[in-house]
Parts: C-alpha cells; structure tokens; sequence
C-alpha cells in the first residue's frame, strides 16, 4: 500500500450542514479492506447495548463509484461497492435484529435501488425531496418498484429551493400509491428555524386535509390503479393531467386521483375504458363527492361511466380527490368523514348505525348521503348532535370530535322535525 486505507470521497469528502452544527462527517467507502465496515458496526451495537434506539436512518445508502482503486484494491477503475454495500447493510440487519428487532430501519435510496442495495431496510426515503424532474421520471425510478415490499417514503421541500413543494409531493404520493409522504419536525416551526424559511404558512392544513383523506378512505385495504399501468382501464384527456383510482376492497368505494402537473390551473377530466374491471357498475345511483370543495352530486351509473369524471379546475402541480359510492337503496348511507369501520342499516327500524374512527383530538366533518325520509335525527355516542341538511347536495352532515375509541353515530327516523339547513363546509386544502 502506497497510499491511505480509507478516504472520504462524497460532497468532496466532508460534509457539513448548517442546520445541524455537531454535522461533520467524511464519506468513505465500505469496500476499503481495512476493517472500517466491522468498527461501524461495533459501534452500532454499542449504542444498542446502551441506548433505547427504536429506529435508525442511514443517509445515501447509495452505490457511489469509488475513485482510490489501488488503495482499496478494486477490480475494476470505477468500482461500485454493491456487495461491500449489500455486507454492510445485511450485518446492520442483523445487528438490530439480535438486540431491538422492532427498530425501524430506514435508508434514503436514490442511486442503484436494487435489492443488493435496498432489501434490509424496512423504508425508503426516495431521493430526499429533491424535485423529480417529472411525473415520469420519478414513476421509472421509485414508483415501480413500489418500494420492493418496504415503506416507500416523500419528503416535501427543505432549505433547498429543488426540492418539491409540499402541494407537488402529494401529487407524487397520492398518483403513486398513497401513504408515502413523510414529515420533518422542524418544518412546523417555520418562524423559529431559519432553515425553514420557504414552508407554507398553510402546509399544516394541507397535510391535514390529505392526510385524514388517505386514513377516512382505508388506503391499505384499496387496490391501486396507477396512473402508468392503467391506459385500458381509464384515461386523461391532455399531457400533465394524470389520474390514479383505489379502489376499497372492504366497502367497493373508490377514490379518484385527478392530479395537474402542469403549472397553469387547467381543466382535468377522467374517461373510462373498462370501468368494470374498476369494479364501477352500470345502473343504480353512485354519491360522487369532491372531497377538497365539499361538492356532492348524484349521477345515475349508466351515465358516469359513459360520461367520466369532469374534475374541472385544478390548480397548477395540484389535485383533487373525488370519492365515489354506490347507492343500493334509498336509506341514508356514510359518505366521508372518520374511517368507516362498520356500517349497519335496520330499514324497518328506520336506524343506521356508523362506527367511525379518527385521528384522537381531530374534529372533522361526517357527511352521509341522505335518505328518502326527510325528518331525521342525529346521534353521536347516544347524545343529539346538531347535524345540518344540505339539501341541493341531498347530504347530511355535522362535525365529530374523535377519541381513543370509535364513535357511534346514528343516523334514524325518530325526528319529528326536518333538520337546519347548511350547505358543506369545504374540507379539502385551503385554496392556493
Ligand atoms: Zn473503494
């Protein structure tokens, strides 16, 4: 050996970030014959033994291209380290395992998301935030691998102007597969951290309103139907308007994705191919609700398969979501609002009993499509609750606060009365 054991190499071989002043680190690479990955380790175990861990990060788990060949003897000039990486990634799995296997282990993934790389790591933070050049782009290089069965993760924007605003990051999370978008503490005290300078004074409402969406439609028991798989069973009328539908397995709801990536507010509508193999039938009723403006209308299913979904505005590198039910009969039946864990309609009773479920501490809108039978009363967890009628959107709604423990809401025909009158509070985004 003529030269060092080990260099750092990335960002110029140090790397330091003014938001944190204790980061100072070298990058090096683990392929260097010197003992270096086994000390990393040993350390990790050591923090293990003394400390409550119960996750790690590892920032550019990536396959850089090492330039010290001679001084780590590599093969080939431009050397990638993939199986040093897989090594060294398999013995922190291992590690963790032994002594706190419920420690979640997550990796930022940007370079060679290949399973030698990627596949002991429980989440993937996808290339850190920084902007995807384009829908396309970041479908090719994260989307379709769907996380290889790992938690795929979003960030929105930092200190770095490149990085994708938050309203932009939803678009790629809720067009590809929902449940990815991720949150930094520091981002919610934008006045006290300067490096926090450029979120959103209305970033908290919009996480909120895309959020609760996600958690009221039951996204981990829907089928997606992405946007790039999808050309037979629905499509877009215009480049950069992109839609994605889920579909819930439980209830047969569907939720519409109608997302603009371009810059400009544009009209986005949705046709359907093959609408069937959606799970949308013909015939009967369906309750089609925009959820971020709190519209609800009622279209019979022959005519919203044969005319599709017309989003109109939708602002530039936003969306909208439309939630769409089935009506079977003409009893009243649980829109949005809460997670709908059951539902259960005594038709000669005149009841329909709803067990919801929210976030602890949220209050949110439950709207229910409304019944044949006009005059209705409204309870929650047994006590009256002053639910309004809208009736140009036939829907009834009131506000739920949410606890520990399911709420019951029951809607029945006791009232002697028709129900006040007020249209939806829109429940979407604030408006940009
Ligand atoms: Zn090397």
């Amino acid at each position: 050996m003529n030269g060092y054991l080990w260099q750092g190499f990335n960002y110029g071989g140090r790397y330091t970030d003014s938001m944190d002043r204790y980061c100072d680190m070298m990058a090096t690479c683990l392929a260097s014959p010197n003992g270096l990955s086994d000390y990393r380790i040993a350390c990790n175990d050591r923090m293990l033994d003394r400390y409550d861990v119960d996750g790690m990060y590892i920032d550019d788990n990536l396959a850089y291209v090492c330039t010290l060949q001679a001084e780590h003897a590599h093969p080939e000039a431009a050397y990638d380290c993939l199986i040093e990486l897989h090594e060294m990634n398999w013995k922190r799995r291992q590690s963790l395992r032994a002594r706190r296997p419920h420690a979640v282990l997550i990796d930022h993934c940007a370079r060679a998301t290949v399973q030698p790389v990627i596949c002991d790591f429980d989440a993937h933070l996808y290339g850190e935030g920084y902007t995807f050049p384009s829908l396309e782009a970041y479908w090719a290089q994260y989307g379709a691998f769907k996380g290889m069965d790992a938690q795929g993760c979003l960030w929105p924007g930092g200190k770095d102007l490149d990085r994708s605003a938050t309203e932009v990051a939803y678009n790629y999370d809720l067009l590809g597969g929902g449940g990815q978008y991720m949150y930094i503490d520091w981002r919610l005290y934008p006045e006290k951290f300067a490096y926090a300078a450029g979120v959103a004074k209305d970033e908290v409402p919009i996480l909120r309103a895309y959020n609760w969406a996600q958690y009221g439609f039951g996204m981990y028991e829907s089928t997606p139907h992405y946007f790039a798989e999808s050309a037979d069973l629905f499509a877009t009328d215009a480049p950069g308007r992109r839609a994605t539908i889920y579909r819930n397995e439980t209830w047969g709801d569907h939720l519409v994705v109608l997302a603009n990536m371009n810059a400009e507010a544009e009209d986005v509508a949705l046709t359907f191919r093959s609408p069937g193999r959606l799970g949308l039938q013909p015939g009967g009723t369906y309750a089609v609700l925009d959820v971020n403006a709190g519209e609800c209308r009622r279209e019979s299913g022959d005519e919203l398969l044969r005319r599709g979904l017309a989003g109109g505005r939708v602002p530039g590198r936003g969306l909208k979501l439309f939630h769409l039910r089935r009506l079977p009969d003409d009893g009243p039946r649980h829109l949005w609002g809460g997670k709908r864990i059951a539902e259960r309609r005594d038709a000669s009773a005149g009841v329909l009993t709803l067990e919801l479920q929210g976030p602890p501490g949220s209050e949110q809108t439950v709207i229910v499509a409304a019944g044949a039978e006009p005059n209705v009363e409204v309870r929650v967890d047994g006590a009256p609750a002053p639910f309004r009628l809208d009736p140009s959107r036939r829907t009834i709604h009131g506000a739920v606060r949410f606890g520990p423990a399911p709420v019951r809401v029951e809607v029945s025909t006791a009232g002697r009365d028709p129900l006040p009158e007020a249209p939806i509070p829109p429940g979407g985004p604030p408006r940009r």
